[in-house]
């Protein structure tokens, strides 16, 4: 363990050096299972590889099972799949991370949270404060949202910045863990907001666990990351398109 964890994310941004301990993640992207989202979660892995992430969760509106898809072919793409689902509560969007079985929609923002505790997972808030966007904050009190495991604090979907900074200063006043997320509907934008996550075992459990024991790095919009994938998307997408052109 090194107490340096921001220091060698910048080494691995700069020069591509992999730390040992400090794993990237993205923690919020759609597939075309989805009903907004676009690409097959082979492009979506390929991408999360193509920029450098070491893990990543896809995470459908109340689907499961491209999810559960990403995870049995993430070792291929030498990743860490992290199964998930973004799941809309009666209050708005919950994110379940590490979850064993799909979470019902339409619960109580509370029975969301106890339901995916039961399926083994942590709850994780997205874009709270963007009520365009099915934030739960307007919904609920500040006590239940204080709730929650952890908060995504920030959204790389969100324009203004200004939703990010009331959920970063949400989660500081309450102590919560935060994580990113580039809440992603096309392949292309995995990976434009990163979680580093200072884990134990390089598994989804050990990244789940550190997220809820708060060892967590947010790094968004950060122009290495931006070229590094601009310069890597249309290979990779090709790639992809080569290899699903080969099972057919
Ligand atoms: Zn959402
Ligand atoms: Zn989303």
């Amino acid at each position: 363990m090194h107490d340096g964890g921001s220091r060698e994310i910048g080494w691995f941004l700069r020069g591509g050096i992999e730390a040992d301990c400090v794993l990237t993640v993205e923690l919020h992207a759609h597939s075309a299972r989805s009903y907004d989202g676009r690409d097959p979660v082979e492009m979506l892995l390929e991408q999360a590889a193509a920029v450098g992430l070491d893990a990543i969760a896809v995470t459908d509106h109340d689907a499961f099972d491209a999810s559960q898809r990403a995870v049995e072919l993430a070792p291929e793409f030498d990743l860490i799949g992290i199964p998930g689902m973004e799941v809309t509560s009666a209050a708005g969007h919950v994110l379940a991370l590490g979850i064993d079985r799909k979470i019902p929609k339409g619960l109580p923002f509370s029975e969301t949270l106890d339901a995916i505790h039961e399926a083994g997972g942590i709850a994780v808030v997205p874009h709270p404060f963007q009520k365009s966007r099915s934030g739960v904050a307007p919904n609920i009190s500040r006590a239940a949202l204080a709730s929650a495991d952890a908060i995504e604090v920030y959204n790389s979907r969100l324009l203004t910045g200004r939703a990010n900074r009331k959920a970063r200063a949400f989660a500081e006043k309450h102590g919560l863990p935060q994580t990113a997320g580039s809440d992603a509907h096309i392949a292309e934008m995995v990976g434009q907001a990163i979680t580093a996550v200072d884990a134990n075992s390089h598994t989804a459990a050990g990244i789940v666990d550190a997220i809820r024991a708060g060892k967590t790095t947010v790094e968004g919009h950060r122009t290495p990351w931006h070229i590094s994938f601009r310069q890597a998307a249309g290979g990779a997408k090709r790639r992809v398109k080569n290899r699903l052109a080969s099972l057919f």
